[in-house]
């Protein structure tokens, strides 16, 4: 039997129980989004490639926050780059990357999140940025997402892409996800129902 140094069991169970969460609540697609915590001097992330469905603890990657892989078979995630890039800017422990489709179709109709609106949004998200379509999986996008951290969001629209949160924990970055979609489809509904001013 293998030992394995640093495994943390309950660091991985919780990611990978969270971003199973985030695909039953419709949040992303069976291969859409990741999710990471930090651990001490390491990040522990989900693999790239992988269905929700089929991942387990061992699936996940540890990297060292340069980037290189500490441990894992698996290629981390593609948006790596983003996920260590927050880190570097900030004391935030859990960044969560959705496709929120409602958020997604919000922007998309020329409207924003607006935290006012809606209780629960006030009292979860701190402040709300957002950033052009930029390809996934780049060092711009990464760049681009870790600046509106460092300036003080803790929910970034991706443009025609989805969303990235940020907290002390994987269910504070979850939760903020979660609001921002209800938010999003709160504000679309009413836009249905009232005629455009
Ligand atoms: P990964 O499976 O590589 O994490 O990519 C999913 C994604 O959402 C890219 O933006
Ligand atoms: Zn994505």
């Amino acid at each position: 039997m293998v030992l394995n140094i640093g495994f943390n069991m309950d660091h991985r169970g919780e990611l990978v129980r969270y971003f199973m969460e985030s695909y039953i609540r419709g949040l992303n697609t069976l291969m859409g989004g990741n999710a990471s915590i930090k651990v001490g001097d390491y990040v522990l992330i989900t693999p790239s490639g992988v269905p929700k469905t089929e991942l387990s603890e061992g699936d996940l990657v540890k990297l060292s926050l340069n980037g290189n892989v500490l441990e894992g078979s698996r290629k981390p995630s593609t948006e790596w780059r983003m996920h260590l890039a927050v880190y570097r800017v900030s004391n935030y422990l859990a960044v969560f990357h959705a496709h929120a489709p409602s958020v997604i179709a919000l922007y998309l109709a020329g409207l924003r999140l607006d935290l006012n609106s809606v209780s629960e949004a006030r009292s979860y998200i701190r402040r709300v940025d957002e950033v052009d379509f930029i390809e996934p999986g780049t060092q711009e996008l990464a760049d681009e997402v870790s600046a509106r951290i460092k300036d003080g969001a803790d929910l970034v629209v991706l443009r025609n892409h989805g969303v990235v949160a940020v907290g002390y924990s994987l269910p504070e970055a979850l939760n903020k996800v979660e609001v921002a979609e209800d938010t999003a489809r709160i504000l679309l509904s009413v836009r249905c129902l009232k005629p455009r001013d």
